[in-house]
C-alpha cells in the first residue's frame, strides 16, 4: 500500500468507504489536515474508512482485562492487537464478578490507562457488564450467577468516581429490583446504560427507556437457547426500534437467517458491531483465562466453557466481524463498516469518522472479495503501528 510514512504526517489517495470516490487525505502531527478529491489520473488500490471501535472488548491478543494487576506493557499488548485487526479504540469491558474485586480491577486499569498516551488514545472508556444483570440460567450467561446483584445509588456513584469523567457503558437487567432508579442515576451521572443479559418485559423496557435506556447488549446473545416463541426478550427488543441492538457479527452467535431477519426489521438502523472479544480474541486457538474461569477456544473462534455448549464470548476479529456481516447480509462491506466504527462510536457518545481537524485514526483496507480483506493497515493517530497482510 502506498502512502507516505513520515511520522504523524503523512497523505493517502483511496476510494473513500462513504462515497466511492477516490480522495487524498493529508495527516499532520496525528490529526486530519484535508480530505480533497484525488486527482483525475488517480487509480488507488485501496479504501480508507475509519478504523473500527468495539464498545465490548474483555480481552484481546492473549490478555485477559478481568485479571489481577494488569500492567501497562498487558494493555498495549492488546491494544496494539486490536490495531493490527483494525480497531483503534475500544471500550475497555469488565464482567460481573465480586463487587470490590470488580471495582478495585477498573481503578487499577484505569491508573494504568492514564498514565500512558498510548492507551489513553486507545482506550476510550469502560463498559462495565453486570453485575446488574439476570441470574436467571440462560440469561446469565457465563457470568457467575453468585456474583449478580440489585444495583444501589452507592454502587452507581462508585463506578462513575472509579472511571472519573471518562464515557461508561453500564450493561444492566431493567427487570432488577432498583434497575430503574440506577438507569436514570447512571444517566445523570453521564453514563450510557444498555440492557442486556435480561429477560425484562415489554413495559420495563419501556420504563427503562424513559428513563434513559438506548441500548442493547449482544442482542441474540445471554439469553436461553430455548425461547418462548410468542413472547421472548428478542421480539420486545425488536419491536422497540428507539432500543439501539448490539450484536455479534460472527455467523455463529447470531445465525445468518435472524441475523439478516433483525437487518431487515430495523432497515439496518439503530444496530450495532461488537466482538464481546475476550483473551483468545486475535490469538489462536486453546485454552485461556476470564477472570477466574478457564474457557476454551476452539478453531470456530468459539468460546465455550469446556464440555459445555453455550457461548461465552467470540475469537472474532473486528475486521472479519465486518466482512462476515457483509458476507451474510449480502451487502457491500463499506455498508456494513459504519456500525463497528461511526454508529458505534455514537452509540457511546464518543466521535469516530473521517473529518478535518480528527485524530488520523483509519484503515487502509484491500478487498479480497472474500470473508477478510487481502491487506488491512490500522493508522493510529497518523502511524502504523502494526500490519497483518
Ligand atoms: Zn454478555
Amino acid at each position: 500500500m502506498k502512502s507516505e510514512r513520515l511520522s504523524r504526517s503523512g497523505r493517502v489517495v483511496a476510494f473513500h468507504w462513504q462515497s466511492w470516490e477516490p480522495v487524498e487525505i493529508a495527516w499532520n502531527d496525528g490529526v486530519i489536515a484535508s480530505i480533497a478529491s484525488a486527482p483525475q489520473n488517480a487509480r488507488p488500490e485501496t479504501w480508507i474508512a475509519p478504523a473500527l471501535f468495539d464498545l465490548q472488548i474483555n480481552g484481546y491478543g492473549g490478555v485477559d482485562f478481568q485479571k489481577e494487576d494488569l500492567t501497562t506493557e498487558e494493555l498495549r499488548r492488546a491494544a496494539r492487537a486490536l490495531r493490527r485487526d483494525g480497531c483503534a479504540r475500544f471500550f475497555l469491558t469488565l464482567v460481573t464478578s465480586e463487587w470490590n474485586g470488580l471495582l478495585a480491577r477498573l481503578r487499577h486499569a484505569k491508573a494504568r490507562r492514564d498514565a500512558d498516551p498510548e492507551l489513553r488514545a486507545a482506550i476510550a472508556g469502560w463498559h462495565i457488564e453486570g453485575p446488574f444483570i439476570s441470574g436467571v440460567k440462560g440469561f446469565v450467561g457465563a457470568h457467575p450467577p453468585e456474583h449478580v446483584s440489585d444495583p444501589d445509588p452507592g454502587k452507581i456513584c462508585a463506578l462513575r468516581e472509579a472511571t472519573g469523567s471518562d464515557p461508561v457503558l453500564l450493561t444492566l437487567a431493567p427487570e432488577r429490583a432498583g434497575a430503574m432508579d440506577a438507569i436514570a442515576h447512571a444517566v445523570s451521572l453521564g453514563m450510557t446504560v444498555f440492557g442486556g443479559h435480561s429477560d425484562a418485559s415489554g413495559a420495563q423496557l419501556d420504563a427503562a427507556v424513559a428513563r434513559g435506556l438506548t441500548g442493547f447488549t449482544h442482542l441474540g446473545n445471554g439469553c436461553p437457547q430455548a425461547l418462548d416463541r410468542h413472547d421472548n426478550i428478542l421480539w420486545r427488543v425488536l419491536e422497540r426500534p428507539e432500543i439501539l441492538a448490539s450484536m455479534i457479527p460472527d455467523t455463529i452467535h447470531v445465525a445468518p437467517a435472524p441475523f439478516r431477519v433483525l437487518h431487515a426489521a430495523r432497515g439496518g438502523r439503530n444496530l450495532i458491531y461488537t466482538t464481546d472479544a475476550m483473551a483468545a480474541g486475535g490469538a489462536p486457538p486453546g485454552r485461556y483465562s476470564f477472570g477466574k474461569t478457564m474457557l476454551e477456544v476452539g478453531a470456530d473462534q468459539i468460546v465455550r466453557l469446556p464440555g459445555a455448549s453455550n457461548f461465552a464470548g467470540s475469537a472474532l476479529t473486528p475486521a472479519q466481524g465486518v466482512f462476515r456481516s457483509a458476507a451474510m447480509l449480502r451487502r457491500p462491506w463499506q455498508e456494513c463498516w459504519m456500525r463497528f466504527s461511526t454508529a458505534a462510536a455514537e452509540a457511546v457518545g464518543c466521535r469516530a469518522g473521517l473529518r478535518v481537524g480528527e485524530p488520523a485514526d483509519f484503515c487502509l483496507i484491500r478487498p479480497s472479495g472474500g470473508p477478510s480483506p487481502a491487506a488491512l493497515e490500522t493508522w493510529f493517530r497518523g502511524e502504523l503501528y502494526e500490519t497483518a497482510d
